[in-house]
């Protein structure tokens, strides 16, 4: 089963029986082919459009991961958090194209919320920090591990 490679939650999003023919997502083009969502070109046979996981994640503000960043080094090293985010959002998307940052919420000067859609990212971008900078890392699993609250702070 190809789709073993996904976390339960991740495959039950996939909601592969909907999905008989090749779907394309309007919004970031991933091609749902073979019981999986991926980065690839357009298909050559007929497809229809289906929202991908992720992107309707994105649109209904559901999220996955919740990694609250609380610490005074967004004061002087904000540039390089953001450039660890993206790293590890791109890693992620090797194995998993669903796995990406929906939204960054800039608290304050001290404090930050990025959201992901699936729990892993939000996870791995939360264990980068604290090998990265040391701080204090708490995972919270929430719904029989469906989503989970992240908190790093130093
Ligand atoms: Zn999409």
């Amino acid at each position: 089963m190809k789709n073993n490679l996904y976390p339960t939650n991740e495959r039950s999003y996939l909601s592969s029986k909907k999905h008989k023919g090749i779907a394309v997502c309007p919004e970031c083009h991933l091609v749902f082919q073979n019981g999986k969502w991926a980065k690839t070109k357009l298909p050559d046979k007929e497809y229809y459009y289906h929202m991908c996981p992720a992107c309707k994640r994105i649109k209904d503000g559901y999220f996955g991961g919740i990694l609250n960043i609380k610490t005074n080094l967004l004061e002087t090293k904000k540039e390089e958090i953001m450039n660890l985010i993206k790293n590890k959002e791109s890693q992620a998307q090797v194995s998993n194209p669903l796995r990406r940052v929906g939204k960054i919420e800039e608290i304050n000067k001290d404090e930050m919320v990025v959201y992901t859609t699936f729990e892993h990212l939000a996870t791995s971008i939360g264990k980068a920090l604290k090998s990265a900078y040391k701080g204090n890392l708490e995972i919270q699993y929430r719904e029989n591990e469906k989503s989970a609250r992240i908190y790093w702070t130093k």
